[in-house]
């Protein structure tokens, strides 16, 4: 089965694709010829999702699934959030992004937070939306250089590493990508 994953960011594109069975057949936005950016103008995660596939199965006619994720911080009100990617500005910069998660939580003693990552998908016209969640704490100084985006100050609850030391199959076992990805699987192998 052909089976388009709505993302250009060649980092979840590689996790997801280790998670996924051989018989499904996962293209790119590449893949498809669509070099354009798909609007993720939804106030939620989830609902940034449903936008994506729904903007892949109507422009390009593909069954598709898209993932959006945020960090949610609690003592930011559950920011950065839905905001993560534009967090420090439109140039999506992970580290300016970092910089200032650390600056606004200098000095805050509550460093709970948690990824969530919404899985929409679209397959023979029906939708379906999936969800993961990793639950841990951000970091007052950087560790590690795997991974992407905030992992370098992100660290799982009950681990002593953050997502930036785990090697890639450590993250998708216990993170927010690798089990709403399993969801996915699951309801796709029924
Ligand atoms: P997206 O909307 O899913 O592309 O991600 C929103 C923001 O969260 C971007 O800044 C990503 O770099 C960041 N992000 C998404 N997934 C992860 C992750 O697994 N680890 C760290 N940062 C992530």
């Amino acid at each position: 089965m052909q089976l388009v994953f709505a993302t250009h960011n060649e980092n979840k594109l590689r996790e997801i694709k280790a998670l996924l069975p051989d018989h499904l057949e996962i293209l790119s936005l590449n893949d498809i010829n669509c070099h354009e950016e798909i609007p993720e103008t939804a106030d939620t995660i989830e609902g940034n999702a449903i936008l994506k596939v729904e903007f892949v199965t109507n422009h390009y006619g593909y069954n598709c699934f898209a993932d959006d994720t945020g960090l949610e911080v609690n003592a930011l009100g559950g920011a950065p959030g839905v905001y993560s990617a534009r967090y420090a500005g439109d140039a999506k910069n992970a580290q300016a992004n970092m910089d200032k998660l650390l600056l606004h939580l200098k000095g805050v003693e509550d460093r709970s937070a948690r990824f969530k990552t919404a899985i929409a998908l679209s397959l023979n016209g029906r939708k379906n939306l999936f969800l993961g969640i990793c639950e841990g704490s951000i970091l007052a100084i950087p560790r590690g250089q795997k991974g992407f985006g905030y992992d370098p100050v992100f660290q799982p609850l009950g681990f002593p590493q953050t997502f930036a030391e785990m090697s890639l199959a450590d993250k998708s076992e216990i993170g927010h990508r690798g089990k709403a990805m399993r969801e996915l699987i699951d309801y796709l192998a029924k």
